[in-house]
């Protein structure tokens, strides 16, 4: 009985799937959202087809125990698909952390302040909010910023003044709110660089040897939101963390345990590995660089051309993930968010530090959502060029 109920049930799902599929995919937006933002539509195909039946085991993955062997294959492939893409060097862990970024602002320096210094160079709200949180636990010196200027340039690097007791120099790697992205890492001086990569996360590729500690909340170019995923090398994987830090904000905890010591956001992890099958279908980061480099100088050529629109950004530090751009006038720029989301193309409006629009074009943006956007740009600017 249990057995003929299942069958009909899947049946008769897969045919309104079927019937729906068409006008699904009709009405789907171009989604320019910084975060959560768009997934690659094969992949939400392939994760709703196993929603009800997860590879013969009768179960979704959101049903299943994190103790289970075919959890433990997903989660254990990911890591694999992760290493394998961002060519992750032996001595360095992967690690599934939740609580988003917010959380990593104070594991960082939790667990590497055994000086009670951070060095941090501020490119905006992200790094600022890193910096805020480590007083918290200790000293932490601004070394450069771009505050003056809305944060629409990265700093020169070359020569900071770094605390010679600074445990760490932290960096938010691309900014995602202001459209910025380190083209050259800055200057350490031999400390350990710590870096938030979690708008940039495998949109190219990147030597993690240059690194101490790489981590990245999903919910921008990887997954689902729910998890910040930490690239660390071992060494600062220690028991000598501040006194009084709780057992889940403990590097080790995870490193001993492979992620696992308490129930994971096993969904999240799912999807973030079945977004790293797609990034390797799709040929990897060098294939992934080079098309967005193709999609970002589309909507840039346009903006550097445009007789309304312009962004916000020296060009030399243009980032390949975020575009903020403005008409320069506050009404207009609200008229063509408006008229925008009614074509569809939803999500432009820009940071509120910023005003204007922001086109977040992640790895999952196809080529086509960029050139339709220019394309709808082209015409407003028509309309409203003076
Ligand atoms: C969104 C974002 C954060 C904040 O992430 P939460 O998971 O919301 O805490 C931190 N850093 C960068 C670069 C971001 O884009």
């Amino acid at each position: 009985m249990v057995t003929v109920h299942a069958a009909w049930t899947v049946t008769n799902h897969e045919k309104r799937y079927e019937e729906k599929e068409e006008e699904l995919s009709m009405s789907r937006v171009y989604n320019f959202s910084a975060g959560p933002a768009v997934l690659p539509e094969e992949v939400l195909k392939e994760a709703a087809e196993e929603m009800l039946d997860y590879k013969g085991c009768g179960m979704s993955v959101m049903e299943m125990s994190h103790r289970s062997k075919d959890f433990q294959d997903i989660i254990d492939e990911a890591e694999k698909d992760l290493r394998e893409l961002m060519n992750i060097p032996d001595n360095y862990k992967v690690l599934f952390v939740q609580g988003g970024g917010h959380v990593q602002f104070a594991m960082v320096p939790m667990n590497l302040m055994k000086n009670k210094v951070g060095d941090y160079i501020i490119t905006g709200q992200w790094a600022k909010k890193a910096y805020t949180e480590a007083k918290l636990f200790g000293t932490a010196n601004a070394v450069a910023s771009s505050a003056d200027r809305t944060f629409s340039y990265i700093p020169d690097c070359s020569d900071l003044p770094i605390d010679e007791n600074a445990d760490y120099v932290y960096i938010c790697l691309n900014n995602t709110i202001y459209g910025t992205v380190y083209h050259e890492l800055p200057n350490t001086k031999g400390k350990t660089l710590v870096a938030d990569i979690s708008s940039c996360f495998l949109s190219e590729p990147i030597d993690v040897s240059k690194f101490g500690i790489l981590w990245g909340g999903v919910q921008k170019n990887v997954g689902p939101a729910g998890v910040a995923i930490v690239i660390i090398r071992e060494d600062l994987i220690t028991e000598d963390v501040l006194p009084g830090t709780p057992t889940m904000l403990r590097y080790k905890t995870y490193a001993d345990n492979d992620s696992l010591f308490n129930t994971p956001p096993t969904y999240t992890i799912y999807m973030c590995g079945k977004v790293f099958k797609w990034l390797k279908k799709m040929g990897g980061l060098e294939v992934m660089k080079e098309r967005n480099e193709k999609k970002a100088k589309i909507l840039y050529d346009f903006l550097d051309e445009s007789r309304l629109f312009r962004g916000t950004v020296e060009k030399k530090d243009r980032s390949l993930m975020n575009v903020p751009f403005v008409t320069g006038d506050e009404e207009l720029d609200a008229l063509f968010v408006k008229e925008a989301k009614a074509a569809g193309f939803v999500n432009l409006k820009g940071h509120r530090t910023v005003g204007g629009m922001r086109a977040s074009i992640y790895n999952a943006m196809p080529i086509e959502g960029v050139e339709a956007l220019v394309e709808f740009m082209r015409e407003f600017e028509k309309k409203h060029a003076k």
